[in-house]
C-alpha cells in the first residue's frame, strides 16, 4: 500500500507544528522520520494514521483519498513506545484482542482467530509465552507482544512511534534487525519515528529528516549520510569537526592551524569543511600537507574504538574536534587530557555542502 502525504500542515493554536508538506512512501518501504524532539514527526504520522486531522492537504493509501476515512476504517496498525497492552490478559489473549472485537460482519471465526495468534506468536518468536501476562515479560518481550496485536489485524500500513525508545541498547539493536527481517518477509508499507540517528540509519529504506515542521531531505541512509542536502542533516546525522579558514595559493590557512588542498577545492577564497570522525586521523607530529594542532579534552572507551574529543589549539573551531582511534594506537599513545597532537585529515574526504 503507497501512502501520499500532498500538502499536508498543521497547527496547534498559534504553533505551527507542520508546514506544508508532501512526501511519497512506495509500497513495501519501511520510511523513518527522524529528528530532534518537536519536529513534528509523531504530529506527521498521527495524522498519517487518522488520529489528528490536518489544516490542510491530504492522505492517500493506493491512490485512494483517506483524508476523510476514520481511523477504524483505514487499515493501519499502530505500535507505540509504551507497550499498552491489556495487563489482565494473557499474551494470547492481547494478540487476539483487535480481532475479538472486530464488528460481527468482518469478524473472523475463533477457528481462524486461533490460528492467526498461533502464526503471529511464532513469528514474533514468543510461542512459549502464550500463556504469559504482561507482566511477567521482558521490554523487548512486550514490544514483540505489541507488534504480533497490530498485525494481527493483517494491516495494509504499519505506523510505529519511537517503538524501541523504552529499551535499553541491545535489546533495541536485537529488535532492529528482527523488525527489519519481519518487514522484508511480509512487505507491509511502514512508517516508524525515531530521533535516534543509528536507528534511522539502519532500519530505514529511506530516511525523512525532519527539522521545525520541514522536511528536510528524504533519501536513502548512504546518501543521505554521504550526500546531506544541508548544515543541518550534516549535522544531524553524526559529530562532524569544522574547518573553516581563508584560502590561498591552493592553501587554507587560520591561525596556527593550515592545510594543502586538493585540486577540485583549492579555488575558493574561503571555504568551511567538514569531517566525519572516522575521515580525520591524529599523529603526534604534524603531516606534510596539514598542520592542525588540536589539544586532547577527553578521551572515552566505547567498544571497539576509543573517542577522542579535542579543541583547536592557536586556532578556532565553531565546535570541539572528535575523532575515533583504535585501541591499538590508543595502547601506544596513551592520550590523556592536555595533550598536545595533529589532525591529519583524509583530503579526499574534505567536503562542503551546497
Ligand atoms: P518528540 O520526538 O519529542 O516526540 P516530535 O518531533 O514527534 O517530537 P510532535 O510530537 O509532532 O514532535 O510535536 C510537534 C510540536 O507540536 C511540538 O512543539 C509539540 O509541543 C506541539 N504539539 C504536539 N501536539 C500538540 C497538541 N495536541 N497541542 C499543542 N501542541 C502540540
Amino acid at each position: 500500500m503507497s501512502i501520499r502525504v500532498d500538502n499536508i500542515s498543521k497547527r496547534f493554536g498559534k504553533f505551527q507544528a507542520l508546514e506544508p508538506l508532501s512526501l511519497e512512501i512506495p509500497d513495501g518501504e519501511l520510511i523513518g522520520l527522524l529528528g530532534p524532539s518537536g519536529s513534528g514527526k509523531t504530529t506527521l504520522l498521527r495524522i498519517i494514521a487518522g488520529l489528528e486531522t490536518a489544516d490542510s492537504g491530504n492522505i492517500y493509501f493506493h491512490g485512494e483519498d483517506v483524508t476523510r476515512v476514520h481511523v477504524r476504517d483505514r487499515r493501519v496498525g499502530f505500535v507505540f513506545q509504551h507497550y499498552a497492552l491489556f495487563r489482565h490478559m494473557t499474551v494470547a489473549q492481547n494478540i487476539a484482542f483487535g480481532l475479538e472485537v472486530m464488528p460481527k460482519a468482518r469478524r473472523p471465526g475463533a477457528a481462524e482467530i486461533n490460528k492467526r495468534v498461533a502464526n503471529l506468536l511464532e513469528m514474533v518468536q514468543l510461542g512459549h509465552l502464550a500463556s504469559r501476562y504482561p507482566a511477567q515479560l521482558s521490554g523487548g518481550q512486550k514490544q514483540r507482544v505489541a507488534l504480533a496485536r497490530a498485525l494481527a489485524m493483517q494491516p495494509q500500513v504499519l505506523l510505529l512511534d519511537e517503538p524501541f525508545g523504552a529499551l535499553d541498547a541491545k535489546v533495541r539493536k536485537d529488535l532492529r534487525r528482527w523488525l527489519r527481517n519481519l518487514h522484508d518477509e511480509l512487505h507491509f508499507t511502514s512508517v516508524f519515528v525515531t530521533h535516534d540517528q543509528e536507528e534511522a540509519l539502519e532500519l530505514s529504506d529511506k530516511v525523512v529528516v525532519m527539522s521545525a515542521g520541514r522536511i528536510e531531505q528524504v533519501d536513502s541512509p548512504q546518501q543521505l549520510y554521504a550526500q546531506p542536502d544541508s548544515r543541518f542533516v550534516l549535522g544531524f546525522l553524526g559529530h562532524i569537526n569544522i574547518l573553516e579558514g581563508r584560502i590561498k595559493s591552493a592553501r587554507m590557512q587560520q591561525g596556527k592551524a593550515w592545510i594543502d588542498l586538493p585540486e577540485a577545492v583549492a579555488d575558493l577564497p574561503e571555504a568551511q569543511f567538514y569531517l566525519r570522525p572516522h575521515e580525520v586521523r591524529l599523529q603526534t607530529e604534524p603531516a606534510a600537507h596539514a598542520h592542525l594542532p588540536l589539544k586532547v579534552n577527553a578521551v572515552s572507551l566505547i567498544g571497539a574504538e576509543v573517542r577522542v574529543e579535542l579543541e583547536a589549539d592557536g586556532w578556532s573551531s565553531p565546535e570541539p574536534w572528535e575523532v575515533g582511534i583504535s585501541h591499538a594506537q590508543y595502547n601506544s599513545w596513551q592520550p590523556m587530557r592536555g595533550d598536545p597532537c595533529f589532525a591529519v585529515p583524509d583530503v579526499g574526504h574534505l567536503f562542503t555542502p551546497a
